[in-house]
């Protein structure tokens, strides 16, 4: 039997799909939070057509196109809150007209904020501020530190806003 001759039999064109079976591709993933409500990464990128109608739409100016290299991910919208906050007003989601951003299975939070510079609590001084701007009780003060409870935490940005040393940042959650 020559090659095709047995390339032809089923038993053995079952095999060579077998062994040969293509692998998954694998998308690549922006280290940015998307805008609120945007679907899982994979629909997220099969959706979104660059529009930058959720850009012109928000009116607190936080979400922007990516500037991420990867050509699958440049362009894109992400959520940026150093200088502003989500007030999660819909705006973003209403005015996607392809449904990469969808009300379909609630609000999918994309953000979460991390303690990561020098907040004054370190330093022994006396400041409760992001405690203060939280509006959904998410940070504690134990042990002259700051706590936030990611379960609570909806990544809105005003904790971040309201410390005056940039002590909280926002990113995305994983
Ligand atoms: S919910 Fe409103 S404030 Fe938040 S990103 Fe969307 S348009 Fe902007
Ligand atoms: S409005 Fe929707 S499709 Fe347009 S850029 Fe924003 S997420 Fe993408
Ligand atoms: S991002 Fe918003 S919800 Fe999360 S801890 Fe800060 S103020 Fe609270």
């Amino acid at each position: 039997m020559n090659h095709s001759e047995e390339l032809a039999s089923p038993g053995r064109r079952a095999l060579f799909r077998r062994l040969v079976k293509p692998k998954p591709v694998e998308l690549p993933e922006s280290i940015y939070p998307r805008p609120p409500w945007a679907q899982d990464n994979q629909t997220f990128l099969a959706l979104c057509d660059r529009c930058d109608r959720c850009i012109d739409a928000c009116p607190q100016r936080v979400i922007r196109q990516s500037e991420e290299s990867h050509p699958v991910l440049k362009g894109l919208p992400v959520l940026s809150l150093d200088y502003g906050r989500c007030d999660f007003c819909d705006q973003c989601v209403d005015h996607c007209p392809t449904g990469a951003l969808s009300k379909e299975d609630g609000r999918r939070i994309q953000a979460v904020a991390r303690v990561s510079g020098h907040c004054q609590l370190t330093l022994n001084q006396h400041c409760d501020f992001c405690v203060d701007a939280c509006e959904e009780d998410a940070i504690r003060i134990k042990d002259q530190r700051v706590q936030i409870d990611e379960a609570l935490c909806t990544g809105c940005g005003e904790c971040s806003l309201d410390c005056y040393d940039k002590a909280i940042t926002l990113h995305k959650r994983c």
